[in-house]
């Protein structure tokens, strides 16, 4: 069916309805009473509500501006605007509930509580670090953004300080950190912000409702100035913005909500799909509607998207809809393995130049990844080969601030300290920096070193538990690390500073502005939105789902997610993922589960599956053999000597793993007062020469000293990151303390390191 072409002018409303196919114009033409609309993606909800609010403005049934259409990002709003305008009902207010809401906020804020309008702060973070301050506590940033998220999801599902920890128990959340502090915190800024007079967006939406609820007066005002509403994507509501709809709506029932429960992804920012789910129990003889055609995508990546949801579980699965696809066949989704995600993104890169070839715009294709720290690969990869790419949502990878005061202070600060220290550095470490240590794998040094840096400003090798800002700092910099893990193997003699370099070239490569690009996108800021090509990427075990996602439910949430992926595509579809993370690595990983039996075959785990055209990583000039098989064997691998995990006896093969001598996830039993007393004599040992204490040992090193307590500088010398050079420099005050830590039994005998 054809679109209506542009134009402000009032719109015939026939001419609408014709635009419309028989359920969506049922959706049109139930102008009055409740209605909701529970439809698969692309089914045309959001043109099925767009249309009947023209059709309501057209036949004379609606006055624009007593009709409020509300969503949920301002992005979705403006674009609600401006489909109505091209409709003939500009006039009609189409809002998200903050906007709203903070309208009339200001509206009645004089004549409900008089003196001077509360500021609205547009970020929690600093009352929050007040807070911190006064409850004597220490928090990092990130974490200040993480409990600044906690106390957002509390406020949107109207739990109070006190109830906060019974509450998040019961939601299964995972705190920054311990409950009863996160709820301190909640209460201490509660205050903070009352002190100041200030406001944040839930008071907003707590403070119209409050006002209408104590003032029938202004609550009649407000309802007869709004009489009809519409809600878009809502399945994401949350219970206080719920709360201000059944406020506006008072004892009426002129509403009309559209939404698709399989893509609810916001529950933990408190959204509920059983708003939307149990409409039918609020309302008296509401009007339902079930939207099954997909308008938007060809029947192959329909059926990818059916089969994805056949195996969903849960109460959103129980409502779901098999979408039936309407467009003409195209051409199957295309399922790749790569050894690395270097490799990846290379050829998702190569991937998207053969369509600009064939013809399709920039504009229309995007790449959508499950966190942010993923664009750091493809705004590399588009970057090296011209790609133009807009990103969606967040700042470009070497515009986050992590990632800025990393390079521009950690490690430039550590480069020069290094350039002032060189002439007095250690033998065997000369000016470039400690060198490559006896033992280390290739390219492990500058890795290392980069690592150490890091460390010594709170970053751990593990990754913090729990989604969150911390976590999003954490992948920054972990993406930072398996930079410079790859830049150490393919510039062998580089250090710090040359690798600064590199990063600030690459920064100043990816800040050209564009204005035609690629989009690239989490899954999450892709919602409501379509492109003819889309390329999911990291389609692996850990990312989607996301490790953080333990419960039946989160997994579930992480399923609807990708199914949000695969429906933004028009036409083309493309999955991929690596088993490594950087070239050379160990090939952990392993693809989604969401895929099995979908992917056609291509991957270690072959199975039985749905259609679905199969390429194989290309790992272009890295490749042994022919590439016949699609299992694992013919990738590359490094040569390394067997190392084996002393707790479990495995191969390692990671270069992280290697260096500590066991696998990361086997057990430590390194005692922390040795440790301690190793990280001291380390401490001390660098003040006196005045050098980065990771230039004696890095954390790595010292924890597999700790934990293997070598005897004998024989076994010392043996541990990856010693060598000959620091065996013989410390080898006997080292030796010395593991023996002092070690009373009555003296030092363990040199035994198995696992080399
Ligand atoms: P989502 O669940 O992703 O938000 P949606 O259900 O809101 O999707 P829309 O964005 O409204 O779907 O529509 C999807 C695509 O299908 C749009 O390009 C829209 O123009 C087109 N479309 C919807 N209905 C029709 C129709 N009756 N005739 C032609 N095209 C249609
Ligand atoms: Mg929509």
């Amino acid at each position: 069916m054809a679109q209506t072409p542009p134009g402000s002018g009032p719109v015939a409303a026939g001419g609408l309805l014709e635009q419309l196919d028989p359920e969506q114009r049922a959706v049109a033409e139930a102008l009055h009473g409740p209605v909701c609309v529970l439809a698969g993606a692309g089914t045309g909800k959001t043109r099925a509500i767009t249309y009947r609010i023209a059709y309501g403005v057209a036949t004379g049934e609606y006055i624009p501006s007593q009709v409020l259409a509300v969503t949920f990002t301002q992005r979705a709003a403006g674009e609600m605007r401006g489909r109505l305008r091209q409709l003939g009902a500009g006039g009609v207010q189409a809002r998200t509930f903050h906007a709203a809401a903070l309208r009339q906020l200001q509206y009645f804020w004089p004549k409900a509580v008089g003196g001077p309008n509360p500021q609205l702060i547009d970020s929690k973070i600093p009352l929050v670090s007040e807070a911190v301050r006064r409850l004597r506590l220490h928090a990092e940033r990130a974490e200040l953004r993480d409990l600044a998220g906690e106390i957002e999801w509390a406020k949107s599902t109207q739990v109070v300080a006190d109830d906060y920890a019974g509450a998040a128990a019961k939601a299964l959340r995972t705190p920054p950190r311990d409950a009863a502090e996160v709820a301190k915190v909640y209460a201490e800024y509660e205050s903070a912000k009352r002190d100041r007079n200030a406001i944040d967006f839930e008071d907003v939406l707590l403070l119209t409702i409050g006002i209408m609820e104590d003032r029938p007066d202004i609550a009649a005002t407000v309802r007869n100035q709004y009489r009809y509403f519409t809600v878009d994507e809502y399945q994401d509501v949350n219970p206080l913005q719920q709360r201000l709809l059944d406020c506006w709506l008072g004892d009426r029932a002129d509403v009309c909500v559209v939404g698709d429960a399989s893509q609810t992804i916001y529950s933990f920012t408190g959204a509920d799909p059983r708003y939307l789910l149990d409409f039918a129990d609020r309302f008296d003889d509401p009007t339902m509607v079930k939207l099954v055609r997909d308008y938007r995508s060809t029947p192959q990546v329909v059926a990818l998207a059916n089969a994805l949801l056949d195996r969903a579980e849960g109460r959103a699965a129980k409502a779901r809809v098999q979408l039936i696809a309407q467009r003409a066949d195209g051409p199957r989704p295309k399922f790749a393995e790569h050894p690395d995600a270097e490799t990846e993104a290379r050829e998702v890169a190569r991937e998207i130049k053969k369509l600009v070839d064939a013809g399709v715009r920039l504009s229309e294709i995007a790449v959508l990844y499950r966190i942010n720290a993923q664009s750091e690969e493809y705004e590399q990869a588009f970057s090296d080969v011209g790609v133009p790419y807009i990103l969606r949502g967040v700042e470009r990878f070497f515009e986050r601030p992590e990632v800025r005061e990393a390079i521009q202070v950690w490690l430039r600060g550590a480069a020069k300290a290094r350039s002032d220290n060189a002439s007095d550095a250690l033998p065997g470490l000369g000016a470039g920096g400690p060198g490559k240590d006896e033992g280390e794998a290739e390219g492990e040094s500058l890795a290392s070193e980069v690592r150490a840096i890091f460390s010594s400003h709170g970053w751990t090798p593990l990754a913090p538990k729990g989604a969150g800002r911390l976590r999003d700092r954490w992948e920054s910099l972990a993406a930072l690390v398996s930079l410079a893990e790859e830049y150490g193997r393919t510039h062998p003699d580089a250090g710090l500073d040359r690798f600064s370099a590199e990063l600030r070239e690459r920064a100043d490569a990816q800040h050209a502005p564009t204005v035609e690009g690629v989009t690239l996108s989490t899954f999450h800021a892709a919602k409501g939105l379509e492109w003819d090509a889309v390329f999911l990427v990291g389609m692996t075990e850990g990312m989607m789902p996301i490790t953080y996602a333990e419960t039946p439910e989160q997994i579930e949430e992480e399923r609807r997610l990708l199914y949000v992926g695969v429906t933004r595509a028009r036409e083309r579809l493309f999955l991929s993922w690596a088993l490594a993370r950087s070239p050379g690595g160990r090939a952990s990983r392993s693809p989604s589960r969401f895929l099995d039996g979908l992917r056609g075959g291509v991957g270690r785990d072959h199975r039985e599956g749905a259609a679905g055209a199969v390429i194989r990583g290309g790992g272009a000039g890295r490749r042994r053999g022919s590439g016949s098989s699609a299992d694992t064997e013919d990738r590359p691998r490094r040569i390394v000597e067997p190392i084996t995990c002393r707790v479990c006896h495995r191969s390692l093969i990671d270069a992280a793993e290697r260096k500590i001598g066991r696998c990361e996830t086997c057990p430590s039993d390194l005692d922390p007062e040795l440790f301690e007393a190793l990280r001291e004599w380390r401490s001390g040992q660098a003040k006196k020469q005045k050098l980065p204490a990771y230039c004696v040992f890095t954390d790595a090193t010292l924890t597999a000293i700790g934990e293997s307590c070598p005897a004998t500088p024989a076994a010392l010398t043996r541990i990856a990151g010693v060598g000959k050079a620091k065996a013989d420099r410390y080898g006997e005050e080292v030796l010395g303390i593991i023996a002092g830590s070690q009373p009555g039994a003296g030092p363990q005998a040199d035994t198995d390191t696992g080399r």
